[in-house]
């Protein structure tokens, strides 16, 4: 099992599937989420529509799965993740582990995820990187299929941050 950090846009990410920060209605307004479907086209959005009326809103720690659209990666794997001082890091922690765990259930073998929760949900990049690294050191031995994990980070200070903590905890 292979984890690589990266700094840049996942959107480009070449990955079986990439994960998307979402909130619980699917509703891709802002951020990673936006990014995703400006890119991908609204064929994500519009699967993400379909998927809460079918099933009800995703519960914070939750997981969704669409199509990709016009991106590289074969699936979009939407995760909820908690805002900052209204939901606990456990929640961080489950939405992490359900998308490396969705992915390993779709068998891919390779997912780029972004630093959930680190953006308009507020949480600081540290938590984060410690919650990717326990979940990390937590699933790998579970894992057949995936043998990639891609850590895609916008900013130069996540980058950073996210080397440093997962140098140290992996
Ligand atoms: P959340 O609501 O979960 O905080 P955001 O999309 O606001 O989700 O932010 C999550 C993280 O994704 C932030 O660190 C933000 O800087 C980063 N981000 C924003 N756009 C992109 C992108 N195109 N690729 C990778 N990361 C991104």
């Amino acid at each position: 099992m292979k984890v690589k950090i990266v700094k840049g846009d996942i959107t480009e990410i070449e990955a079986d599937a990439i994960v998307n920060a979402a909130n619980s209605y699917l509703e891709h307004g802002g951020g990673v989420a936006l990014a995703i479907v400006k890119k991908g086209g609204y064929i994500i959005q519009k699967e993400s529509r379909e998927y809460v009326k079918k099933y009800g809103p995703v519960p914070v720690g939750g997981v969704a799965v669409t199509s990709a659209g016009k991106l590289k990666a074969k699936y979009v794997i939407h995760a909820v993740g908690p805002r900052y001082g209204l939901e606990g890091e456990d929640k961080l922690e489950e939405a992490i582990r359900n998308s490396i765990r969705k992915a390993e259930e779709l068998r891919l073998t390779s997912i780029a995820l972004p630093a959930i929760s680190t953006g308009i949900y507020g949480y600081p990049y540290e938590i984060c990187a410690m919650k990717m690294a326990k979940v990390i050191k937590e699933e790998y031995k579970n894992l057949k299929h995936l043998n990639m994990i891609i850590i895609a980070l916008y900013s130069e200070e996540a980058y950073r941050i996210f080397v440093e903590i997962l140098e140290r905890e992996l």
